[in-house]
């Protein structure tokens, strides 16, 4: 793309400027490597002395000094041994011309240069004619980075900026950022009481407290009971399983290395078995099927799973409740003829739509992935499998774009993407097609025929898991959830201790209608307990004193912070219900109540 080359170009000159800059500023300052990155650039330095923050406004003072001074980039190739001279007092120059390796600026026995003003690099461009060419940019931060990325070399500084063509892209950037920072469910998680990471689980593990079980409980007894009524079966299985159904299933040789390692067990009589923490349902749910000889009337069978599973993902990817080792799929599996397959793969379709709906996620981006690198099961299945695929989304007539390569090890999948309130687009469903799991695992059905036959599988997850949609969610609404997805919908604040009393009343009149609601009954001021709630973005206060109690009514607060008086309570009781059961996305006017 060619945007994307001139994003590239741009941000690889701003971080030579960067550099220059820096080297200006801290004269001895030996650079290392500096390249563009997804919205930026970093540069590594080695400096006399450590950076403060308050040194980038410095140094970016600086480098508009040299962008005013509109100095042309010239490339020049010279010899390595030229180069070396060039670079005698930049060691991590030296090491890349002498390297063996081709690495930036090093080709063949040559080397390229870049020079602007007096400042030279080692680079193999291009870059933009002249400094004046740069656009909008802004230093971000200063990091610690080991040279070459390993722990036994010298800890560098590394300097993140971010640079675009024009002030407006920048702003819109920052502001992008600015947002997301303020949505990070890590943050915004602990802080609505929700879950938390304690360190003795280890990295990746999460704990639910109360409130994020109750945020559960609302999206898995949705989930459940939607799953019913479109002729799923649910089931549940355990946390481990021997090593010879992983075996059977293919997930020790294609995919161990993201598995737990086995545990041990040796048996009264000897032998050792070693059991596996499961990676994936699917398995399980075959030998259900398995449990009974099956017939062509039994099918389509859909069975469904909130399944916890265990993935041994590298430290350096996890990243709160969106990248986690312990989580819980909405995983199904269907078994199905191959007749019943396009029109089964399209009912996964709508399912899917209708969830995302639900919860506010609309006009989905959706993929194709076909076979990857490391796969089971031979060309002939691979091809019927993503040709199921293709005829369900063409009948279905939606959009959707290809990822050669990119299905999972047993079967092509769908891939829907949603984005978010501020454009950000997150992978939550996957539907799978899978000849190879039915034949390893011998499954069959006596067709009409009277002749056995092999099922085809589809595996799908629709949320993705509980957890990774809930970090989604949670970023989605900023932790203003929608009423019925909040985890306090209401919460009652009596004016004065000799309120309480009616405030239990209100409570318990609320909960006899299905509203998780609260009384606040602390001591602290009205408005101190009003804020409270506001940070605890519960989406309705109701304040009640003399006046209320005496007149049955309530004032009610929305999370707006709009207010309405005497309000009567049961009004205010049926837009709660009304509200929480029609699942509404956001919270009606506050004028229309009473
Ligand atoms: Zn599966």
């Amino acid at each position: 793309m060619a945007e994307q080359d001139d994003l590239y170009i741009l941000r690889h000159s701003t971080a030579h400027v960067m550099a220059q800059a820096v080297c200006d500023l801290w004269p001895g300052a030996k650079y290392a490597i500096g390249p563009p990155i997804e919205d930026g650039f970093y540069y590594d330095f080695e400096l006399p002395e450590q950076l403060a923050p308050d040194d980038l406004a410095k140094i970016e003072k600086r480098m508009r000094h040299i962008v005013k001074q509109d100095q042309p980039f010239t490339r020049e190739e010279v010899s390595r041994e030229e180069g070396l001279k060039r670079f005698a007092d930049q060691p991590y120059k030296k090491e890349i011309i002498e390297g063996v390796e081709e690495e930036e600026g090093a080709k063949g026995d040559a080397v390229s240069i870049y020079k602007n003003g007096g400042w030279e690099d080692l680079c193999l461009g291009p870059h933009v004619s002249s400094t004046k060419k740069l656009g909008a940019f802004k230093l971000m931060s200063i990091a610690g980075a080991y040279w070459r990325g390993d722990e036994h070399n010298t800890q560098l500084q590394r300097i993140y900026g971010t640079a675009w063509p024009t002030q407006e892209e920048l702003d819109d950037y920052l502001h992008r950022i600015e947002e997301a920072e303020k949505r990070d469910h890590r943050k915004l998680g602990p802080q609505l009481d929700l879950f938390s990471f304690p360190e003795e689980l280890g990295a990746g593990l999460a704990v639910w407290h109360p409130k994020g079980g109750l945020f559960r409980k609302t999206i898995e007894d949705y989930l459940k009971d939607l799953h019913l009524q479109r002729g799923y079966e649910i089931v549940v299985t355990p946390n481990i399983a021997k090593s010879i159904l992983w075996e059977t299933s293919g997930h020790l040789e294609k995919y161990a290395e993201t598995m737990y390692p086995p545990m041990e067990r040796t048996h009264e009589g000897g032998q050792t078995e070693a059991y596996y923490v499961k990676p994936m349902n699917c398995p399980f749910h075959v030998l259900i099927y398995k449990s009974q000889t099956r017939s062509y009337r039994d099918l389509p069978m859909r069975l469904s799973e909130l399944g916890a599973v265990y993935r041994y993902e590298k430290a350096g990817v996890l990243h709160g409740l969106l990248r986690i080792r312990g989580f819980t799929q909405d995983d199904s599996h269907i078994i199905c003829t191959p007749d019943q397959l396009v029109d089964e793969v399209i009912g996964a379709f709508d399912l899917t739509l209708e969830i995302l709906k639900t919860f506010g996620f609309e006009g989905p981006r959706i993929a194709l992935s076909t076979k990857p690198g490391v796969a089971i099961g031979d060309e002939e299945m691979w091809a019927k499998a993503e040709e199921a695929l293709r005829q369900a989304l063409d009948k279905s007539g939606v959009e959707y774009e290809l990822d050669e390569g990119e299905g999972a090890f047993y079967g092509p999948k769908i891939d829907f993407h949603f984005r978010d309130a501020i454009g950000r687009l997150w992978q939550l469903t996957t539907i799978q097609v899978d000849f190879a799991l039915p034949e390893r695992f011998e499954m069959e059905y006596a067709g009409e025929d009277n002749e056995r036959h092999r099922p085809v599988m589809i595996h799908r997850a629709i949320l993705g898991s509980i957890e990774r949609f809930s970090g989604v969610l949670i970023e989605h609404y900023a932790g203003a959830f929608p009423l019925w997805l909040s985890p306090e919908q209401v919460r009652v604040i009596p004016i004065a201790d000799r309120h309480h009393a009616h405030g239990e009343t209100l409570v318990a009149r609320l909960r006899e209608e299905g509203i998780r609601a609260h009384s606040d009954a602390s001591s602290e001021t009205l408005n101190k307990r009003i804020r409270d709630a506001q940070m605890q973005k519960v989406p309705y206060v109701l304040v009640a004193g003399d006046k209320e109690i005496e007149a049955g009514s309530v004032s009610v607060r929305n999370r707006a912070g709009e207010e309405k008086r005497g309000v009567p309570f049961e009004a205010f009781v049926a837009r709660a219900v009304a509200e929480n059961g029609s699942r509404a996305l956001e919270t009606g006017n506050l004028d229309e109540l009473g």
